[in-house]
């Protein structure tokens, strides 16, 4: 489903929030390197859908009410074969609805499980007096306690995404220390570059979050995904 189908069918549920499926197809078709995941709704579906995507595996919650999926045991990572999927289905599932009783449930998403790397975060915000805006930092704990990271006003050039990955306090973990290899920045500047031209051709988008994004010595992929739409 492209942008529109997305959005119209987003706006007719009276959501705004996007699920984590439909905002990685959008910015998988606006060239953000994503893990795509498939909404499945049984967990023999899991089963199936966990072969053909290949091993091992993450699985988490789709609810339009549960935007912090983890916080909820709604995110399950590294399974390895087909029964533990199936367990992890029935497990997170569980889990969703013992913390949000209320939260409508539309199923689980499955998807690759990305090699680990440095986490980063690209995101927007719509500012009341700059409209979008781009953020750029390091995830985890950086963005956290450290609050280490740096904005830009929407549209971008290719050099304010670079200076962005230039600018972070901490741009010396995507260099290399000790002994790790650098992570692509340039990949992380097309990435931001990417993004800062989708919500700037879609106002409807109101936030947008990839966090995190994992960064390799070649290459990145975003693992999760979130976009808000504006009322
Ligand atoms: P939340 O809604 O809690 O932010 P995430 O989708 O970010 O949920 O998943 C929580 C964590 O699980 C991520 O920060 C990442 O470390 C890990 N993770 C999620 N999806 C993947 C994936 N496809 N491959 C590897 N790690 C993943
Ligand atoms: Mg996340």
């Amino acid at each position: 489903m492209n942008m529109k189908s997305i959005v119209n069918q987003a706006k007719a549920e009276g959501r705004t929030l996007l699920s984590e499926i439909e905002a990685k197809e959008i910015l998988y078709d606006a060239g953000v390197p994503v893990a795509r995941a498939v909404l499945v709704t049984t967990a023999d579906e899991a089963r199936t859908e966990a072969d053909k995507a290949g091993f091992p595996v993450v699985l988490k919650i789709v609810s339009p009410d549960i935007s912090h999926k983890s916080d909820v045991g709604g995110v399950k990572v590294g399974l390895a074969n087909g029964d533990d999927v199936a367990a992890a289905f029935d497990e997170i599932i569980k889990n969703a609805t013992g913390a949000e009783p209320d939260a409508q449930i539309q199923g689980i998403a499955v998807q690759p499980m990305a090699p680990d790397g440095t986490e980063v975060i690209i995101g927007m915000t719509t500012d009341a007096q700059f409209g979008p805006v781009m953020m750029f930092g390091l995830g985890g704990i950086m963005v956290e306690v450290m609050k280490d990271v740096t904005f830009r006003v929407v549209p971008l050039a290719e050099r304010d995404a670079t200076q962005m990955i230039d600018e972070i306090k901490g741009k010396a973990i995507l260099e290399g220390v000790r002994g790790q290899p650098p992570g692509d920045k340039a990949a992380i500047a097309q990435a931001i570059l990417r993004v800062s031209e989708f919500v700037e051709a879609n106002p409807d988008v109101q936030e947008l979050d990839l966090n995190p994004v994992l960064v390799y010595p070649d290459g990145i992929i975003a693992v999760d995904a979130r976009i808000l739409l504006a009322e």
